[in-house]
Formats: C-alpha cells, sequence, structure tokens
C-alpha cells in the first residue's frame, strides 16, 4: 500500500468528517462481530475481525494525535484535540458492551489451535477484557464501571493540581552567587528581587550552583509541599479507588493489578527486585556521600564534619563533578553540530541494523521543516519516518516518538508498512549558528531514534503486536540501549566535528566524558529505586485498610532516611506533587527495571559496538518480533541465557 499523507493537509471541516467514521467504522466493526452465531464463531470472524476493524480507526487517532502536537495552524491543532477527545469517549462507550465478552467466550468454547502469534494476540485481547470487569456479574461490573470513571476524573485533578500549583522565592542579586549570567538574566522579578518559579528551567540549576545554602533550603522544602496538603488527600482517595477497583477484579492489590501485564507480572517481583539494587547500590551510594561530606567540610573549612542535607546532594554533588572532572559542556558542545551529529546517528544506525535511510524528495507533510525518510532492508520497503527538528510555535516543546502509521498484515493479506514521526526542538542552523548540541541532547536523540527503528522494524502481523505494544517495563529498553553509543569513542569520533576546525572529538575529551559519566549515579539510581519501592508500596497496603495523607507522607520521609541516610522536613509531602501517581501508577520501578535489562542486552555489543553481526542478531531477536512473543522470552533468546543486574552494577563500578 502506498504512503497516505492527505491526513497532513485535512481541514477543520474534514478532521470532524474523519472522526465520524472513525466512530461508525468502529460501530460497524463491532456490529459484525457480534453478529456472527456462536456456533460459527472462529479466531478469523471474532479475534482478527475485531482488530482488523480497530486498524483504520488507529491511524487517523494517531494522525489526529499528531497534528495536536506538530500542526503549525491552531485552528487545527484544537479541532484535532477535540476530535481525539470526542473518538477516545466514543470507543469506551461502545467498548463496555457485555455482547464482546459473550462473543469472546463463545469462540474461547470451540477451543481453537492457533499458532504462538495469534495464540498471544487472543490471550491479551480477553486478558485486557477481563481486567475491565467482564468476567464480573452485571451488578458488580457496573459498579466497576463507575469507580473507573471516578478514578479517571480524581487522577486528572490530581495532576491539574500539580500543573497549577505556583509557588516561588524571591532572592536578592547577591543571592545568586554561584550562578552564570544567562540563567539570571532569564529569571523573572519582583521590584530589585528576582524570582525563583518550581519549574525545572528555574529551580534545576538553582539547587545545582546558589551558593546561598539558605535559599537552597527554603526553595527545595516548597517543592517538597508540590501540589499541596489537599492533593496529598485526593492521592489517598485515588489509591482507595484502585484498591477498590483491585478488590473487585480479585487482585490481592493494585500493584498486583498493575504489574500482571508488565515483565514483573506481580508487585512481589518488583519490590525484590527494587530491594536488591538498593543493597547492592548501597555501600557505593554512602561512599559517594562522604565525598560530599568532605567537600563541604573542606570548601566551608569546618571544624567537623557535618551532614549533607536534603538541599545539598546537587549543590555539592556538582563543586565535586567541577573538582575531579571539570568538563567545559560548552566546549563539548562544540563538537556537535546538529547535522554533523543526525548524519554520523543515521550511518551508525544503518551500519549496525543492516538498513538503508532514504530521504524521499518533495514529500509534502505538515510543515516545510519535516522531512520524510523510507527505511529499506536490502531491496523491500520497511517503512517511513519523518524528521520535525526545530522549535516553532504551537508545537510539541520536549524530544517525542509519535507512531503516526503502525505495520501490519492487512484483512486481504496486504501488507501495511509503518510511519513514525520524530519531533524535536533543535534550534535551525544559520550560516552563523551551527545548532550546536549538548551531549545529553545527543543522547536524547540517540534514544528517540531508538523508538523510531523498534517501531518500525517490529510487528509483521498484528499491530498490536507492534514494538510500542511491549510492557510498560521493556518499552524503553531497546532505546535505552542505543544511548549506550553516545559514550562510545568509535561513535563519538563519527557524529563528531568541530563547528570550526572541523574536527573530531579528541581522545583527551572523550575520555573525560567517559570518566564523568556516573559521578553520584549510584545515589541517582538508589533515590530513583526508593521512589519506586515507594510506590509499590503505597499501592500494595492491605485492601481493606483507608490510606491516611499523615501516614503516605509519613511512609515516603521514613524511606528517605532508611535507604538515603537524608533527613527531610516534617511538613516534606512529596507525593502530593508527583504527577507520576496519576499515569505512572505501581510503574515508577519501570525506568530502572528496563535501564538493567538494557544494560545487560548492550553487553552483546560492549566488546565492538558497532558489530553488524551482533545488530543484526539484535534486530532479529529483539526488535522484529515487538510484542509477539513474553518479553521475557526475547531477552532470553538474544542473551542465551538469564538476565541479571550484573552488567549494570559493574558498569556503575560495582562488582
Ligand atoms: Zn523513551
Amino acid at each position: 500500500m502506498s504512503l497516505n499523507l492527505s491526513w497532513t493537509s485535512w481541514t477543520a471541516k474534514e478532521i470532524g468528517t474523519q472522526t465520524d467514521s472513525v466512530l461508525a467504522s468502529k460501530r460497524a466493526g463491532l456490529d459484525a462481530v457480534f453478529a456472527v452465531p456462536d456456533d460459527e464463531r472462529t479466531f478469523a470472524n471474532t479475534i482478527a475481525a475485531l482488530e482488523y476493524a480497530d486498524n483504520h480507526a488507529a491511524d487517523i487517532q494517531q494522525q489526529l494525535d499528531l497534528l495536536v502536537n506538530v500542526h503549525p495552524d491552531a485552528v487545527i491543532r484544537d479541532a484535532a484535540r477535540v476530535a481525539v477527545d470526542r473518538i477516545e469517549a466514543g470507543t469506551i462507550e461502545m467498548e463496555y458492551d457485555r455482547r464482546l465478552w459473550d462473543a469472546m467466550q463463545a469462540w474461547v468454547a470451540k477451543n481453537e489451535t492457533l499458532d504462538s502469534v495469534d495464540r498471544k494476540l487472543a490471550d491479551d485481547i480477553l486478558r485486557d477484557l477481563r481486567r475491565m470487569g467482564f468476567a464480573l456479574p452485571d451488578e458488580q461490573f457496573t459498579e466497576l464501571k463507575r469507580l473507573t470513571t471516578e478514578l479517571k476524573k480524581q487522577e486528572a485533578q490530581f495532576e491539574k493540581a500539580i500543573n497549577d500549583w505556583e509557588d516561588h522565592i524571591e532572592v536578592t542579586r547577591e543571592q545568586l552567587a554561584g550562578l552564570p549570567e544567562r540563567y539570571i538574566d532569564g529569571l523573572k522579578k519582583s521590584g530589585d528581587k528576582y524570582i525563583i518559579t518550581l519549574e525545572y528551567p528555574d529551580i534545576f540549576p538553582f539547587m545545582r550552583q546558589a551558593e546561598d545554602s539558605d535559599a537552597r533550603r527554603e526553595l527545595a522544602t516548597k517543592n517538597l509541599r508540590k501540589g499541596g496538603a489537599e492533593n496529598l488527600t485526593r492521592l489517598t482517595q485515588i489509591i482507595g479507588l484502585r484498591q477498590s477497583i483491585a478488590q473487585l477484579l480479585g487482585y490481592a492489590s493494585h500493584a498486583d493489578f498493575a504489574c500482571e501485564v508488565r515483565m514483573a507480572k506481580t508487585s512481589a517481583t518488583a519490590q525484590q527486585f527494587l530491594g536488591n539494587i538498593i543493597a547492592k547500590l548501597t555501600p557505593a551510594a554512602r561512599r559517594e556521600l562522604v565525598g560530599l561530606i568532605d567537600i563541604k567540610k573542606r570548601t566551608l573549612g569546618l571544624e567537623k564534619r557535618a551532614p549533607i542535607h536534603f538541599y545539598e546532594m546537587t549543590y555539592w554533588g556538582h563543586r565535586l563533578l567541577k573538582e575531579r572532572h571539570d568538563i567545559d559542556s560548552e566546549q563539548v558542545k562544540e563538537y556537535f553540530p546538529l547535522a554533523t551529529v543526525m548524519e554520523g546517528m543515521l550511518g551508525v544506525y544503518q551500519e549496525v541494523l543492516g538498513v538503508q535511510f532514504v530521504p524521499v524528495a518533495g514529500a509534502s507533510l505538515w510543515h516545510d521543516d519535516a522531512r520524510l525518510y523510507e527505511i529499506r532492508g536490502g531491496t523491500s520497503l520497511v517503512g517511513h519516518f519523518a524528521l520535525d527538528m526545530h522549535p516553532r510555535k504551537g508545537k510539541y516543546g520536549h524530544a517525542a516518538t509519535y507512531p503516526v502509521v503502525l505495520g501490519r498484515k492487512e484483512q486481504d493479506g496486504s501488507a501495511t508498512t509503518g510511519l513514525i514521526a520524530l519531533v524535536c526542538n533543535f534550534p535551525k542552523p544559520t550560516e552563523s549558528d551551527p545548532s550546536l548540541l549538548a551531549h545529553d541532547e545527543v543522547e536524547t536523540l540517540f534514544h528517540e531514534f531508538g523508538h523510531v527503528c523498534h517501531a518500525l522494524l517490529s510487528g509483521g502481523r498484528w499491530q498490536r503486536q507492534n514494538g510500542f505494544g511491549v510492557a510498560l517495563d521493556f518499552v524503553e529498553t531497546p532505546s535505552q540501549l542505543f544511548e549506550e553509543w553516545v559514550w562510545e569513542a568509535p561513535v563519538l569520533k563519527r557524529i563528531s566535528k568541530h563547528y570550526q576546525t572541523g574536527e573530531q572529538m579528541p581522545d583527551d575529551l572523550i575520555k573525560k566524558l567517559q570518566a564523568a559519566r556516573h559521578h553520584m549515579d549510584a545515589n541517582h539510581y538508589l533515590q530513583q529505586a526508593v521512589h519506586a519501592l515507594y510506590d509499590q508500596r503505597m499501592h500494595s497496603l492491605p485492601l481493606d485498610t483507608t490510606v491516611e495523607p499523615n501516614h503516605l507522607a509519613q511512609m515516603h520521609r521514613d524511606m528517605t532516611l532508611q535507604y538515603e541516610a537524608i533527613d527531610l522536613p516534617d511538613d516534606a509531602i512529596m507525593a502530593a506533587g508527583w504527577s507520576h501517581m496519576a499515569d505512572y501508577d505501581a510503574g515508577y520501578y519501570s525506568y530502572l527495571w528496563s535501564k538493567v535489562y538494557a544494560i545487560d542486552l548492550y553487553s552483546a555489543f560492549k566488546p565492538h559496538p558497532l558489530s553488524d553481526e551482533v545488530g543484526r542478531r539484535y534486530r532479529d531477536m529483539i526488535l522484529e518480533p515487538g510484542a509477539s512473543k513474553p518479553e521475557m522470552n526475547l531477552v532470553k533468546d538474544f542473551l542465551q541465557r538469564e538476565s541479571s543486574d550484573t552488567a549494570f552494577l559493574a558498569q556503575l563500578g560495582i562488582a
């Protein structure tokens, strides 16, 4: 099927028509499945028919979602946003239909023999319907639907309260000592005072570099109260609703309910993983802390060693980084003009994965800045991707990968190839400004492009089994693996060219970057693990207990002291401002979990980072299967052994 780009030029009116057509085709698809007599049910006319009916709707939903985020015209963005909401609401209404479950049960009774790919599709769909409450008696099913609706509402309010939360400190010019001029120039002012808000561009540099310790304490304390007491109470209500849902569905906890569909399978496994990592990281983390205590004593001329407070970790960590490694990040940037990095990166991916990227000339997308590429494997077309790299008004402001069309087989046997959009916000290069990237931006680029390749290379049969469809605690793994490349000398050479001298990054600068990479990382990952454990624990409290706001906050303060040796103020209510509790509940461990797997998988590349032989195996055994096999099987197949945390810990210097 040739690539359809007509959606890029839809008018607001056409968006409305498309929305109607999605809802109508969804309705017709479901009705067709309902109409099959029970004794004639087959995989083809029941499970597969539902999938096929979804293909068209999914394309349009994804195209609309991209338009919301990238279209230059606000009228189109708004129309697309309304359409996305309408489709979502309409779909939920249609899918909460008991006839769907009855049809599935009639098919299950026929005991049809399937191959493993179709079997996984059927099992996953049945499992998801059971998790929606379809196996429950009518009264409980209705109750579950009510609880779910209420939960969604509360989660949205919880998130909104965090987004709307505004707090700040006001400081004098003197209190900004230690901060760069560029930062100070960007601050808002109130009279003579400078305003430091809780927004990342304000608070991060301030906590890292402001010499005024009292001001840092004041700001950090406010940050630990983000969301406010009311939001903490709301979170306890949200946890209560999640408990009620888990109880109705027969789970021991919400955390178990959430983990069932992931690699971890149970909360116990996730907690065991976290406990184990915490124990192994702790000695190294404490050694790092001693380093901070020493530099603090030395720098301030203290008589005795003083503890590191919650508002001092990043500050002394940064001081120590400068003392030990002294990397000039501006100098590093000079080696990374956007065009060189892009060309180098595409080259590395092509070579290692054995694919070719070919620019498509003259393709008309949503904006002139967006460029279309074909991805080919030998003579066959694998799919397309679009790069939209520069900022503009109304565009999504970070780096993200959007599925537009996911590859699959159609009902008539033909193949649809995928289209993925990579959206970034690097300044447009000009004659005088080559758009220089910081090293962490290069890392993000490699990460996001990993999602592009995972999505395009995966999923042969069902779009649901695309790379984007793998479990939450595995979906970042392939991309996290590709991040490793930007720390390897041969890759850094290939993607760097000094914007003035044209030289590749010199060996000594590469060595410096590598040496500083894991500075304070034991504490970084320890904190991540403790947060993740907190998330698991708050979502696995006994189902018949009512969670008290004070208890919830106390739990976090206790765990921080016990595991991180950091004493938080008595009024700290971190969870009230933790937006992941709305959308990543009982899932925060995924970041660390997927990272450990990524580093383990990367151990196969480690001796030869650019080996096309390993790359080919990685493509065949991890990327291409997508979600058509259990993730743990992919890992074992590739590694030819059980996975372990050894490589991850070794990278941090922990044996
Ligand atoms: Zn990612």
